[in-house]
């Protein structure tokens, strides 16, 4: 049965296009906003939406947009029409994902013409499970840095001891391949899962902290996505303005790359995050927001031989300025208290570490952490093994040494058993000897 979605909030066209269609054998489904039109896309599947330009709130731009950020739904044909004919408006309408685009009125002919090439079966229901079982994870539990550095990658010769590239972490445990965030790393990550699992099917988790750049830079490059046997699940809470799939489309629109999101080969997915405890597979995963601009979280990692705590971009217990100093306080201590309990005897614990006390001075109210606050978070929450993390683009490899070695003389001088270390490109963690790290 072809079947066609009329988004329009004008009750007269939608009845005048659907009579036309229906006499031309279509089964017709209406809506009469853009929210409603998205809803009722998802829930019938039709081959082909017809959808108005002009409407209030959602508009015709934002419905291509959000169906074709669902990559389930990338056979759907997309109509867009409008009141106007603008050839900026023909384009943008393309850009954001419409097939065609026809200027109001639409002659009856040429309307049943327009949506002749969409006559297809409905699109099928996005698969609950992939066809094709994943290739099993094996190997000892380990965790792997594959970047490092904060704000915006720091290639160069100050940089070659820690590495240049932004936010990202493999970890393979009980079966699981997560990679936390998405930052430049994610592109070697990707060329060494392609070299060493070919074209066996992989199952690829991502599990984002938040949107900024330099934590979802990598994913137009990563590797396994431009190969249809594998399946890449992207897991993330919403941002502050914009849904999580929206977000990560964006950054591939035109003129930003050359690829959509959309036309990835993999099987992709992305799920908004809407609990703070979830499990992917048999690692239990507790996210914990961050205090950070926008929506930012931390993530706590059950993997059975150790816990890994995640938290790349933080600000530990910032004292606001312009309000009551004692409420103000108060309400940091009690941001502190819920984040050590968060992290209370984790075994790993990475952390935005990105400036030394001076450089704070500057920088408080960044959303970013002073090196000597996160060795007393550690310490307090009896955290094993700290990992110095986000480092700022600025810091060369000697100056990152120094911060590390500063840290280890905050703990002796506290007699404390916290190892620290700062985290680096290529190293290796086999969680079940937390204490031997080796590259
Ligand atoms: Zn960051
Ligand atoms: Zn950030």
């Amino acid at each position: 049965m072809k079947t066609v979605l009329i988004i329009d909030d004008d009750a007269d066209c939608r009845r005048v296009f659907g009579a036309v269609l229906n006499q031309s054998g279509w089964q017709v489904y209406h809506a009469g906003n853009g929210d409603e039109g998205i809803e009722l896309a998802r829930q019938h599947r039709p081959s082909v939406v017809l959808c108005d330009l002009l409407m209030p709130r959602v508009n015709g731009f934002k419905v291509c947009r959000e169906l074709r950020a669902d990559a389930s739904l990338r056979q759907m044909g997309i109509v867009v029409t409008s009141g106007r004919n603008f050839e900026a408006d023909r384009r943008a309408a393309i850009d954001a994902g419409a097939d065609d685009y026809l200027p109001k009125p639409v002659e009856p002919a040429a309307l049943v013409a327009a949506l002749a090439r969409f006559d297809v079966n409905d699109i099928p229901p996005a698969p609950e499970k992939p066809a094709e079982m994943p290739t099993r994870i094996s190997g000892l539990p380990r965790l792997k840095f594959w970047g490092v550095r904060g704000s915006t990658p720091a290639p160069g010769a100050g940089t070659v001891v820690y590495g240049g590239n932004t936010s990202c972490i493999e970890i393979r445990a009980k079966g699981e391949l997560i990679v936390l965030d998405a930052g430049t790393g994610l592109r070697l990550l990707g060329r060494q899962l392609a070299e060493e699992f070919k074209d066996q099917p992989l199952h690829v988790t991502l599990l984002l902290t938040h949107t900024h750049w330099d934590h979802i830079q990598g994913l137009p490059f990563f590797q396994p996505a431009y190969q249809p046997q594998n399946r890449v699940r992207i897991l993330g809470f919403e941002g502050a303005r914009h849904g999580l799939s929206s977000v990560l489309s964006s950054q591939m629109e035109n003129p930003f790359f050359p690829i959509t999101l959309r036309q990835l080969p993999a099987n992709l997915q992305i799920e908004e995050l809407k609990e703070m405890k979830f499990s992917i597979g048999r690692v239990r995963v507790e996210a914990c927001f961050a205090n950070h601009p926008g929506i930012c979280v931390g993530y706590r990692l059950f993997t059975g031989e150790a816990s890994i705590a995640y938290f790349p971009d933080n600000e530990p217990h910032y004292v606001a300025e312009g309000i009551d100093p004692k409420a103000a306080a108060e309400y940091a201590q009690s941001q502190e208290r819920r984040i050590i309990a968060f992290l209370r005897g984790v075994d790993i614990l990475i952390m935005d570490a990105q400036y030394d006390r001076e450089e704070y001075q500057r920088h408080k109210g960044w959303g970013h952490a002073c090196l000597d606050d996160v060795v007393a978070l550690a310490l307090k929450a009896e955290v094993k093994k700290l990992f110095l993390f986000h480092h700022d683009p600025d810091h060369e490899d000697g100056k990152i040494s120094e911060m590390a070695e500063y840290a280890r003389k905050l703990v002796k001088a506290q007699n404390g058993k916290l190892q620290v270390d700062a985290a680096r490109e290529g190293l290796v963690v086999e969680l079940a000897g937390v204490a031997q790290a080796v590259r």
